[in-house]
């Protein structure tokens, strides 16, 4: 009964999440947020000043960020307000060598608002980095590319059903923003989040690991282990927690999964 609970409110939010991707970006200047905060090594290199931007065109069953999913729900802000923002800590976030994070939510459900605060920040001497599905890729142009020091990569599944089951979407434009990215040459730290039973199938991890040893611009894989600490968010929200019966990674599985990168010469932590 339970599962048949959770699967129909999953299947509601991912017909939401379908809407996020008719919404409509604000005009040049402005974007939607959620919130800035400043973080220690999860976010790219160094401290860095992390805009949350809002709306989400997936459902991830782990997400940790269910407050950026709909853009309706986020503030409207200008470029401006950002970047008076990233001035007070600009000082300190270069002697950390840190930068900028855009993430969300999704970045690139708002193209021109990431676009400008990522040219900005780059302009002004600032390291850039972008955290992205990667599943709206098509929608970042070169220039935006070319502002980007570094993309965050997420890569929640190799194997296309086990990905649509985990996010509600394909897996398809995630691999050819990957593909483009390389292309470009633009360096890449892929994220993977290891959820057991959903994600850590050997084949799974070896198919991934051999993906990423043919694009030659991926500096690491940031293998992330599930955990469930934002079941307290989706209570609040209201919002049933789909992987609350999930435990997180052990210290074999972890273990595993490193052997099996580094088995292709990837480089993960
Ligand atoms: S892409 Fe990120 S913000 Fe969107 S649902 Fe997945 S984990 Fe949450």
């Amino acid at each position: 009964m339970r599962d048949r609970l959770l699967d129909d409110s999953t299947a509601r939010l991912r017909q939401d999440a379908a809407a996020e991707l008719r919404a409509s970006e604000p005009a040049a200047g402005g974007g939607v947020i959620e919130s800035w905060d400043l973080s220690v090594g999860v976010d790219g290199p160094g401290t860095r000043f992390v805009v949350f931007t809002c709306g989400c065109p997936l459902r991830c069953l782990y997400c940790h960020n269910p407050e950026t999913w709909r853009m309706r729900d986020g503030r409207r802000v200008t470029v401006d307000e950002v970047m008076s923002e990233v001035d007070r800590y600009r000082r300190f976030i270069s002697v950390a060598g840190g930068g900028v994070t855009v993430s969300g939510g999704e970045p690139l459900l708002q193209p021109r608002f990431t676009g400008e605060l990522l040219r900005r920040c780059h302009d002004s001497g600032l390291h850039t980095a972008l955290d992205t599905s990667g599943f709206l890729g098509d929608r970042a142009s070169d220039a935006l590319l070319a502002d980007t020091d570094l993309v965050l990569l997420d890569i929640k599944s190799w194997n296309p059903q086990g990905y649509r089951r985990l996010t509600g979407a394909s897996l398809e434009p995630t691999l050819r923003f990957a593909r483009r990215l390389a292309d470009l040459g633009r360096p890449v730290w892929v994220r993977f989040v290891l959820v057991p039973g959903h994600t850590d199938a050997e084949e799974n991890v070896d198919g991934l690991a051999r993906f990423v040893a043919t694009l030659g611009n991926v500096e690491r894989v940031d293998v992330l282990p599930f955990h469930r600490m934002a079941a307290g968010k989706y209570a609040r929200l209201g919002l049933a927690f789909p992987l609350a019966d999930v435990r997180p990674p052990d210290r074999a599985l972890l273990e595993r999964v490193h052997a099996q990168f580094a088995a292709h010469g990837v480089t993960s932590v």
